[in-house]
Parts: C-alpha cells; structure tokens; sequence
C-alpha cells in the first residue's frame, strides 16, 4: 500500500537525517510504503494523513491493554510528576518485582529495559553460573539485536544448510565471525536432533536459549512433549534454560508461557506485555542464579534500569493483568482464529490458522502441520503479504511480514471481529482472483 502525502513528506525529512527512515530496520516498508503514524487510542491508531487502522500490530506485541490505556496513562502522570531516574531504588521498583514474582513464580527479578538487553544479561548469568560458553538456540527464534544470538534468526534457505547440521548465518554484517563458535543451532521441534546435540556438547553448554512459542515464525507452538524433554536434558546435564518470553509473557496467560505449558525455565526473560509498550523488561529466575548477581560475581546494571515512568507503565500494566485483562484478549483472538479458519475453508485455500489465541498467525501452506522454521520458510509469504496489504486499504493492520503473529488487545471488541473478518474475506477472495 502506498503511504499518504502527508506521511511521505515525513517520511522523506526523516530519511535526512535517520538510516531508512526508521528507528528499528524491521519498520522500513519501502520508501513510497513507510507510513509515518500520528496517535494511537485503543484498538486504533492514526497515519499522518489522517487514515485510520484497526490495530493488530500492537507495536509487535508490547500494546497488550490498547493504545493510551487510561490506567496506564493516570500512573504514568503520576510517576512523572516524582521525578524519573535517582540511581537509588524506590518503590515502584520493589512492587513491580512483586507482581512479576505472584504472575510468574519466578524467585528473584531484576529488571532491564528492553528485550534485548534482558536476553544478553540473561546469557551472561548462565555463563557465570555454569562456567561454560556455548549457548544452543533453535532456528528461526529471535533473542533481539546483541550480536550473542544474532545467527540463523532468519536464515535463507537452503543457505543454511542441511536441516540435520545447520551452518551458522549471521543476520548481516558487524556480528563478529568468533561468536559463532560460542553457537549451536537445531531446528525447533526435532525430538531427536535436540538429545543429539545435547549429549555431544552437554560440557561446552551454558544455556539452551528458547521462545516457548515461535513468536518470530508465526505462532509455531512446541510439540507436546518437547519443552519437557529440554527441562529434563538441562537438568541432567548441569545447562541453564533461559525461556525467552519477552513475546509470550505476561500475553499468552497471566503466568506467560511458563503457565501454559506448566515448564519453568531456570532464567526467564520479559519486556513487550508487561508495560503496554513503556521501555521496561526484565529477567526473573531461580535463586540460585539470580542471587548470584552482585559486586566480584555476576555483572548487572544499567542507568536507566528501573525508572520511575517505566516502572509505573508496567504496575498498572501488571495491575490489568492480573485482575483478568487477558480473558479480552484470548476471547478476541479465538474469534478471530475460528473465523479466519472458516473463511479458508469455505474458499478452499491451503492454509493453517496457529499458535495461541493472543498471538496466532497465518500460513499459506499444503502441509497439515508445520513445526519449524523451515517450514514456515517454505510457504507462500508473498500471497500472505498481498492480502496484507489489501487488509491495510480496508483499514485493518496485522503485520504485513508473515512472520509476525496477530497481536490482540483488551480494546479490540466484538464489533472489530465483524470488521476485521470482512477485510480478511474481501482481501482474499480479491488475491484469489488475480492467481
Ligand atoms: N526476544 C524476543 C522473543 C523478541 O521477539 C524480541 C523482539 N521482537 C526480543 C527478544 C528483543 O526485544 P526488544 O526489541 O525489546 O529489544
């Protein structure tokens, strides 16, 4: 879809003076594409030219309430007015752990402020804690932009070799070739490749690395069986888990993915959910490890770490959370899962609708099952893409990039379901009569 005027000309200022245009390269659509975006309330939110979007992108997943949430925004104010960062704790601090602690059962939480940094942190504390170096993650699973995991998050394929003894791809250029022999990679769901892998390196491995739920490949869920099997493979063999639900947590339920399968990882880390889009993350985990954390023992620190406004983002954020906000957001998404499911059925399109609820995705594919990233590399993205695109005319925006889930939030109601299945039937039966 090509951008408004007025969005253009933004986008245009913002090409003189940032790389792309964009804050963040997965934002660049293309130059005459790139929409440049006013205000967000609720479930919408508004281009420069004055389009208006039903919102399913949610900003990749942190928008869990909707957009100016007015809780959220009260406490906010409130935080602002106390001043924002002191380099001593306050309060906040101390009851945001607590809500982390009661939602998640984790022992010990120290938070960072965003994804990223909670994944990197993470790594290092499962290092200093199993005297080893390596780190095993799965293909297709994303740990954000620190150069420790940034291998075969998208690799092309076949570039990345055979299935069975993946080579390593870095996701472009600065990542130095040394960190790639600190990584393993298996794909994600392959029973016998992960004991493989894991009784022949178990000595060199600090931390297996993981999403619970394949929220960069769109909502691939762990076989049945699977997140079990690597708890029990960590714990004979002296590995940390690091579950990394900065996408799962505090979204796909209360307690994240953790809940839902009924696995605890050992390390687990949180951003998007858990301040409706503030900059806040954290990593919680056992004590073991976590109170192993301090001066001449395992770094951690961070200036911005804690502050006021973040941390009063995501105390009302938890706050919603925990008196039920989720039950809004599973029920939307089931709505819009059997719907989708329908319309593809009734037009005959090979396609799967997956993944939980308050993040699923679409594939187009012949299969009846896909379970790792190869899978969802062989499926048709561009016809996803084309519908996308269509959806957005009609003023309905899930990610155009098919590796991103739905995204639901507490705004989105009943009367968004009608609207949005109306663009998704109308976008595909208008693709379908072009092929
Ligand atoms: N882990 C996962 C699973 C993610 O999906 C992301 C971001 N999409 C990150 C880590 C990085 O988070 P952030 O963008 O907040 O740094």
């Amino acid at each position: 879809m090509k951008s408004g005027p007025k969005s253009r000309a933004m986008y245009k200022r913002a090409l003189k003076s940032i790389p792309l245009g964009v804050n963040s390269n997965f934002r660049h659509w293309g130059d005459d594409q790139t929409l440049v975006v006013k205000r967000g309330e609720g479930a919408y939110i508004w281009d420069m030219d004055g389009n208006r979007y039903l919102d399913y992108r949610n900003a990749w997943g942190p928008v869990i309430l909707g957009h100016a949430y007015p809780s959220v925004v009260a406490n906010v104010e409130r935080a602002l007015k106390m001043g924002n960062i002191f380099a001593m704790t306050h309060e906040l601090e101390i009851r945001v752990a607590e809500q982390i602690r009661e939602l998640t059962k984790v022992d010990l939480v120290r938070l960072t402020n965003t994804g990223t940094e909670a994944t990197m942190h993470a790594i290092r504390f499962a290092r200093a804690y199993t005297g080893r170096e390596k780190v095993l993650k799965f293909e297709g699973h994303y740990h954000g932009f620190q150069d420790y995991t940034l291998f075969n998050c998208q690799p092309p394929i076949p570039g990345a070799g055979y299935r069975r003894s993946p080579v390593m791809v870095p996701h472009g250029s600065g990542i130095p070739k040394v960190l790639s022999q600190l990584i393993d990679s298996i794909p994600f769901n392959d029973f016998e490749l992960l004991e493989k892998k894991i009784r022949e390196n178990w000595h060199d491995l600090a931390c297996i690395i993981m999403e619970p739920i394949m929220g960069n490949s769109p909502g691939i869920m762990p076989k049945p069986g699977y997140l079990e099997l690597i708890r029990k493979l960590c714990d004979e063999c002296g590995i940390v888990l690091i579950l990394d639900e900065v996408k799962t947590g505090f979204r796909v339920a209360k307690g994240g993915a953790q809940e839902l399968f009924n696995v605890q990882g050992d390390l687990v880390t949180y951003a998007k959910a858990m301040g409706n889009g503030f900059p806040i993350a954290a990593i919680g985990g056992r004590k073991e490890i976590m109170g192993e954390i301090g001066y001449q023992k395992i770094p951690h620190g961070g200036t911005y770490t804690g502050n006021a406004v973040s941390t009063a983002a995501a105390e009302a954020t938890l706050d919603e959370i925990a008196s039920g906000a989720l039950d809004k957001v599973n029920e939307h998404g089931k709505k819009l899962m059997a719907g989708i499911k329908e319309i593809i059925e009734r037009k005959g399109v090979p396609a799967l609708v997956q993944g939980p609820p308050a993040m699923f995705g679409i594939v187009f594919t012949e299969k009846s099952e896909i379970h790792e990233y190869r899978d969802w590399a062989g499926s048709n993205h561009h016809i996803y893409s084309e519908i996308l695109d269509k959806m957005m005319k009609k003023g309905v925006m899930p990610d155009i990039d098919s590796r991103e889930p739905w995204f639901s939030s507490a705004s989105h109601t009943d009367e968004h379901v009608g609207v949005t299945l109306g663009a998704f039937e109308e976008a595909l039966t208008e693709v379908m009569e072009t092929i």
